[in-house]
């Protein structure tokens, strides 16, 4: 089967969030389950900055491989992404978003057309390629190329939806009757992800108790109709870890490498991470780490109000993240005011990451809604046990053999489960047996690759 894959940020070349995490690994597992496949995405500036081989295909377009033999297509424009950032800057969103992600989604198109790669599925992520259902149905539907071709769209967090003022509906280049109530207007406004569901194959989210929560109205983003209307074409995949890059017995960003095997090892990561964050080395003290974007849906109107009771249980708390101001500040606030018990990180650190997996007994992860969560799977994977609110794909990963669960979303029952966690803490030979668990749980891109494998059968006899 011939796959374009189409993603607005993929690893190693741009990264903003676990799309990126995504279209960097199923790409790879698809090719390992005989695909052919390649991959298409906006060639960036930190894409020029990086240190990957990038090759120059033509005016416009360069290239770099990925895995056995994947080409990583980048569609360049110095006016639309020869800048920092892959989506906005300080000031917030690029106000030519529009443009940016039209003239990406056209362009990959012709491209296809150039390197004549016959698709048979295109497999577009999020609302930045979404028009390219679109576009295939309307200005392409009676080019020969693309006669055979079928999309699937994947929506990796319905809360990013493309939402544009009616008046620049032009620069999309489609016909301005496809700004309907049945196209892409939504309340007033053009929302590029409802065009990409309406005109798309397959829907796919990544998790299957994500997949139900969409086609409702508390976590629909107000496209829970058009989601039910498509019910019988919407399916949940859990994505995988990449285990290349996210296993404690072969992290070179981690002081020492460990397996279930050798589970006394992750205390020399602990004692490694307290005291490069300035906390007490204490293999007794319950050490949790919180590796996040900084944004209201990972749960943080109910962590930061309970963050000093948190500190009052006589747990030490490392935080990684960045992203809105307003929790930078709440967070700075209780930073000081518990010093030797918060460390506080502001800003985006791989190898902090990788150190907190590694170095933390417990991780926080209290996400208000969450599509898939890599941090769950990555904590797992490390034998942190995480703790977590039942939603999505965290409701799909964690439970309370692996981990501790609340189901109600408040401060309150955010506190009992922090509570729970640290009573089993102090018995050591209970904790030791869950983390065990935990390190046993399987994530792999394998058996997602499979289930997509189905989902692009399901897209081609449509
Ligand atoms: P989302 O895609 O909604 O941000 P996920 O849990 O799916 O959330 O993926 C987040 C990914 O980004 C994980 O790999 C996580 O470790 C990483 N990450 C998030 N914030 C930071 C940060 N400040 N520094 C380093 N890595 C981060």
């Amino acid at each position: 089967m011939k796959i374009a894959f189409c993603a607005s940020e993929v690893v190693p070349f741009a990264k903003t969030g676990g799309l990126a995490d995504v279209a960097g690994a199923l790409p790879l597992a698809l090719e390992a389950a005989g695909c052919e496949v390649i991959v298409i995405m906006p060639g960036y500036e930190v894409v020029r900055r990086s240190s990957s081989v990038v090759r120059r295909l033509k005016e416009g377009i360069s290239y770099a491989v990925i895995g056995k033999n994947i080409k990583v297509y980048f569609i360049e424009n110095d006016k639309y992404f020869g800048r920092d950032g892959l989506y906005g800057g300080k000031s917030g969103d690029y106000p030519d978003n529009l443009e940016r992600f039209s003239y990406y989604c056209r362009r990959a198109l012709e491209l296809l057309k150039e390197i004549n790669f016959r698709a048979d599925i295109i497999h577009v992520n999020d609302w930045q390629a979404a028009l390219i259902p679109v576009y295939l149905k309307s200005i392409y539907s009676q080019d020969t190329f693309y006669k055979n071709t079928r999309t699937v769209l994947t929506i990796h967090n319905l809360g990013y939806q493309g939402l544009f003022p009616r008046e620049e509906f032009s620069k999309t280049g489609l016909d301005p009757g496809l700004f309907n109530i049945d196209g892409l207007e939504f309340y007033g406004k053009i929302n590029i992800l409802k065009g990409g569901l309406e005109f798309c194959d397959v829907i796919t989210t990544v998790s299957p108790t994500y997949a139900l929560e969409i086609q409702t109205a508390e976590l629909g983003f107000g496209l829970e109709g058009v989601l039910r209307e498509r019910g019988s074409r919407v399916f949940g995949i859990l994505n995988g870890l990449d285990y290349s890059v996210w296993d404690p017995a072969v992290d070179n960003l981690i002081a020492k490498d460990y397996s279930i095997h050798s589970l006394e090892d992750k205390y020399i990561n602990k004692e490694d991470l307290q005291k490069s964050c300035g906390l007490t080395p204490d293999k007794e003290t319950m050490l949790a780490g919180i590796v996040t974007r900084l944004a209201e849906q990972k749960g943080l109107d109910i962590l930061t109000p309970v963050i000093g009771n948190i500190c009052k249980m006589g747990l030490q708390l490392v935080i990684l993240g960045t992203g809105d101001l307003k929790y930078h500040r709440l967070l700075q606030k209780a930073a000081k005011k518990y010093p030797g018990l918060i460390s506080l990180n502001l800003k985006f650190d791989n190898r902090l990451a990788h150190r907190i997996y590694a170095g933390a007994d417990l991780f926080l992860m209290p996400s208000q809604y969450e599509p898939c969560g890599l941090g769950q799977m990555i904590s797992l994977r490390f034998g942190t046990i995480p703790l977590v609110f039942k939603t999505g794909g965290l409701a799909d990963t964690v439970n309370i053999d692996n981990g501790f669960v609340f189901d109600k979303y408040s401060r309150q029952d955010l506190l009992a489960a922090g509570k729970q966690a640290a009573a089993a803490f102090r018995d050591k030979a209970g904790w030791r047996a869950r983390m065990e668990r935990a390190m046993r749980c399987d994530f792999s891109w394998e058996g997602a690759a499979k289930a997509y494998l189905k989902v692009y059968e399901k897209a081609l006899s449509s």
